[in-house]
């Protein structure tokens, strides 16, 4: 079965083919600055080249009706015709209590999801966009909806309720998410695999580093917690984003400096983060050059992003009552042998060991604790969009 999986934001679309039978990605690519001034498609088939075009799109239609295009364009397509595309998988932010998996999308789910955007108004809509868009070109194909939150919705209520009145919870629905959850999913049902070990008897931390960031408890093939919340703003410093701060220190700042809830919510999810203290960059590879290179400020915000994670790390090992793996994902997980390093100096106390020429080896699944480690420390290229081939293969099978 061939699966188009699609990614929407609100000015941009990624896309994969992927035929959900041999795994294998024909081709993906990417519009970007759709409904703006200077909008271009990215494709690129499996095996060639990246191919640029510099296509006006005002609207998510434009770029689906784009993507098909590419898709079966004569030079750079993988399929004949759109009847090849058996089905479309998306990726959807938020399903706030209603969605503890995937679904198959019809206009009674895509209605419920609708009820979502008031929980995720930055995502949910685009996603939504993508989803109009997709039926429109592709009415006849089925369509299946993959959830970031759905994974989470296994957490116990002490592990998602807020020190708040109870009542914001039941009116509003103000509660913890959590969010990547695709990805911690996916690498911790890999690490079960990688360690032969039974899904629903390991107890996993997943690691997701990446521009944001988030850690997750999984408990025999189940989140008990993670350290996003309401939105993807809480717990880690990330690229950009706060994580935890003391909520008084919020007003404290609106106060001082005279700033409207927009004002501040730019601050704290744009202008924070490994960004705010190193003065540098959100991007972690300059963050660490500058840092190499005797800048304070970047090695303080080394310090502290790995600090942070170090100590999550323990409070899951608490939470779970040990634990028998950790996983590093997503672009710095995956990719800084450095930031894992001072991380995991501070896992002694577990009995955590690296491997350091495992721990410097980059681009594959591989494990960096050396063999006296008593807990076993992976690092696993996450893979969001298979999942999600994955998910409406099986959906659709059924
Ligand atoms: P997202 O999907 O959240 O946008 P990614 O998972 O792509 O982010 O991760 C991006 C982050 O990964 C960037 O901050 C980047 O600095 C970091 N990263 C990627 N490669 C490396 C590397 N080789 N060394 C250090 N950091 C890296």
């Amino acid at each position: 079965m061939n699966v188009l999986v699609i990614n929407c934001g609100s000015s941009s679309l990624k896309y994969q083919l992927i035929n959900s039978d041999s795994e294998e990605v024909l081709a993906k690519g990417l519009c970007e600055r759709i409904g703006i001034d200077g909008s271009a498609i990215v494709h690129q088939p499996a095996g060639g080249e990246k191919v640029k075009s510099e296509i006006d799109m005002p609207n998510h239609t434009k770029a689906v009706q784009l993507v098909i295009e590419k898709l079966t364009d004569p030079q750079v397509g993988v399929i004949t015709s759109l009847e090849e595309i058996d089905a479309v998988g998306h990726r959807i932010v938020h399903g706030g209590e209603r969605f503890a998996g995937s679904v198959v999308l019809d206009d009674e789910v895509l209605a419920v999801i609708e009820q979502c955007n008031d929980l995720a108004p930055l995502h949910n809509p685009a996603n939504l966009i993508g989803i109009n868009s997709c039926r429109e070109i592709l009415p006849d194909v089925p369509m299946v909806g993959v959830f970031d939150t759905a994974f989470h919705q296994t957490m116990p209520k002490k592990a998602y309720l807020y020190g708040l009145p109870l009542s914001y919870y039941e009116k509003y629905k103000v509660r913890r998410y959590g969010f990547h959850g695709t990805s911690h999913r996916f690498v911790s049902e890999e690490a079960a695999k990688m360690l032969d070990r039974p899904y629903d008897q390991t107890k996993t931390i997943t690691c997701h580093l990446g521009n944001g960031g988030s850690l997750c408890a999984v408990r025999n093939g189940k989140s008990i917690d993670t350290t996003m919340g309401f939105t993807p703003m809480e717990g880690l410093v990330m690229g950009t984003r706060a994580g935890d701060v003391d909520a008084a220190a919020i007003t404290f700042l609106m106060e001082k400096e005279g700033l409207t809830p927009q004002e501040m919510d730019t601050i704290l999810n744009k202008k924070s983060g490994v960004l705010g203290i190193s003065g540098v960059s959100s991007d972690f590879r300059d963050i660490e050059e500058a840092s190499e290179h005797g800048n304070d400020r970047a090695e303080m915000a080394l310090e502290v992003f790995a600090y942070k994670v170090a100590k999550r790390i323990g409070a899951y090992a608490s939470a779970m009552n040990g634990v028998d793996c950790i996983v590093f994902t997503a672009g710095l997980g995956e990719n800084s042998g450095s930031t894992r390093r001072l991380i995991c100096d501070y896992l002694g106390y577990l009995g955590v060991h690296i491997d350091s020429y495992n721990n410097s080896l980059r681009g594959k699944a591989m494990e960096i604790s050396a063999p006296d480690s008593r807990v076993r420390v992976l690092v696993i290229p996450t893979n969001e969009e298979l999942v999600i081939a994955r998910d409406t293969k099986e959906l659709l099978d059924k």
